[in-house]
């Protein structure tokens, strides 16, 4: 029978829940069990698709197509699990839920409520995530701060599930703040007290603490926590800041806290595997090299906005030794008369242009894009990447001068990207595009053939429009290669200019399945080429 682990956040918000659920289920699967994960996020929104990046940050994609908060990104970075619909829930969702039912007379006459509807409709997701997953363990985490009014039927509904399903099927680990004051060098517990206290108001004990303090706390700062919090001295653990993510599973380990939840479901506390990880963890802290790659966006003043993207650029430097600093260009400096590129990308040795929504900043990407075509400089496109390289190739060398997206200009003479004709009845933003997995074939002898080293592939995608097949003979006469096609509805998914040094660009997005100690191919490449100069 799954067991389910919830991780709780008291005090302040920001403070590593994601990191320490992540932690905890690459601890239990490195002693081989399954696990997988799930978080709520107390918003009203159905999804974060309709979220503007620069408030929330990406939108990360599962295979499945569902749209999700970027936690679920660190998620699948940490355990190499794919997730899929039933591992990002919001309020939104869960409202939208009830209310459909009880237009569609479900609840037979009943008047509908927060307890027991809502309540139910939330216990059912996380019972969902444990049979379609089926696996050992389902580890929830629950988005926002214990007291929020937002995250109250969240609790309400942990709290069920604990006397539902008894404490040998349920952990609750509560992440706090233990705050260092500097006048009198004390680490401090009273915010803790005062969140457990909040917690244990709304019926859950928790059975464990993770502490985010600056400095390791005493064995009388732990057995204060104890006493006051109703929780084991050895169940008290500190997640002391670090300076590499990394590092915070094995210091988890070390601090036993595996133990500690097994333990308490009467599980076998298999060998860990974790050497792996403490391999990484080394790599990371020992980088030889350094290589700058610009990424040019127009929502670079929020780095998140492009998190999976630049954690992909690191991930392929580990493999080469490699620190990979990243110039956040913003795409609408580069659309000002008097720029100099030269200067922009002075130390840079890459470019990469990631996905993207509208028509801000599109004429500055095109240009970057123009940068590294005409100067021989290793370019990846992502996304929308991919479109305006197109654009840029059949405006500059094919000699289209109006060549654009409908997106942009909706009744333009040249649309180069158009809207799929099943696209065009839509009217919907939410939830409405291209998303999750698609085929896609690669042509031998291509740069992209050479990077995946097979012919059949699966990417996730997010996007409307496509390139437009009426274009393709044109631009393949002048040079470009369409070496990736999903041939089921015979739409581009990767080009590329094999007469440069390394030009490629994907319709899809390969950050989403990049992992630290797996570089995606398409990232991999690019960056070994920018690092060789
Ligand atoms: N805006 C483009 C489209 O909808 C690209 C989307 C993206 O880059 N994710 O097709």
């Amino acid at each position: 029978m799954t067991k389910y682990v919830f991780v709780t956040g008291g005090v302040v918000s920001g403070l590593g829940k994601g990191i320490t659920a992540s932690s905890l289920a690459l601890l239990l699967k490195s002693r081989g069990y399954k696990v997988f994960m799930q978080k709520f996020d107390p918003y009203i929104n159905v999804d974060p698709g309709t979220m503007n990046p620069i408030q929330h940050g990406e939108v990360y994609v599962t295979y499945d197509g569902c749209e999700t908060d970027l936690d679920l990104g660190h998620y699948e970075r940490f355990i190499d699990e794919e997730l899929n619909y039933t591992s990002n829930i919001t309020s939104g969702k869960i409202y939208k839920s009830v209310i459909e039912k009880e237009r569609h007379g479900d609840y037979l006459g009943a008047t509908v409520q927060m307890v027991p509807h809502i309540t139910n409709e939330i216990k059912n997701k996380v019972y969902e995530a444990g049979t379609t997953s089926k696996a050992d363990f389902v580890i929830t985490e629950i988005g926002g701060t214990v007291g929020d009014i937002e995250s109250m039927s969240f609790i309400e509904a942990l709290r069920q599930i604990q006397y539902e399903k008894g404490r040998e099927n349920t952990f609750f680990v509560h992440t706090t703040l233990i705050p260092y004051i500097y006048g009198s060098g004390e680490l401090k517990t009273k915010p803790t007290q005062n969140s457990v206290r909040d917690l244990r108001n709304m019926g859950i004990r928790p059975d464990a603490l993770v502490c985010r303090t600056p400095f390791s706390t005493s064995d009388n700062l732990k057995n204060k926590l104890s006493l006051f919090c109703s929780v084991p001295k050895e169940n008290v653990i500190d997640a002391v800041d670090v300076k590499n993510i990394y590092q915070i599973p094995i210091n988890f380990y070390e601090q036993k806290i595996d133990e500690i939840i097994l333990k308490q479901f009467n599980m076998p506390l298999n060998k860990a595997n974790i050497k792996y990880w403490e391999d990484l963890v080394h790599t990371v802290d020992n980088l030889k090299n350094e290589v700058e790659i610009a990424i040019v966006g127009k929502y670079v003043e929020l780095h998140d906005a492009y998190l999976s993207v630049a954690e992909s650029l690191r991930h392929a430097g580990y493999k080469y030794k490699t620190k990979v600093n990243i110039n956040w260009v913003d795409s609408e400096t580069l659309e000002k008369s008097d720029i100099d590129l030269n200067e922009v990308f002075k130390n840079t040795k890459g470019i990469l242009v990631p996905g993207g929504f509208g028509s801000r900043g599109i004429e500055g990407k095109i240009n970057a894009i123009e940068y590294a075509r005409v100067n021989n400089i290793p370019f990846l496109g992502i996304c929308l990447g991919m479109q305006l390289s197109v654009i840029e190739f059949a405006r500059h060398v094919c000699g289209i001068t109006d060549a654009t997206s409908t997106e942009f200009d909706p009744t333009t003479e040249n649309p180069i990207i158009d809207l799929m004709a099943d696209q065009k009845s839509i009217a919907n933003m939410g939830g409405t595009l291209r998303l999750g997995n698609y085929d896609c074939k690669l042509k031998k002898d291509t740069l992209a053939f050479k990077d995946y080293k097979q012919e059949n592939i699966k990417e996730r995608h997010r996007h409307r429009y496509e390139f437009n097949n009426k274009y393709k003979e044109l631009l393949e006469k002048n040079g470009m290669v369409f070496s990736g096609i999903n041939e089921a509805a015979d739409l581009v998914e990767i080009i590329e200019l094999p007469k440069h040094k390394h030009f490629i660009a994907s319709q899809f997005h390969p950050e989403f399945k990049s992992r630290p100690t797996k570089p995606h191919p398409l990232f991999d490449s690019f960056v070994k080429t920018s690092i060789e100069g």
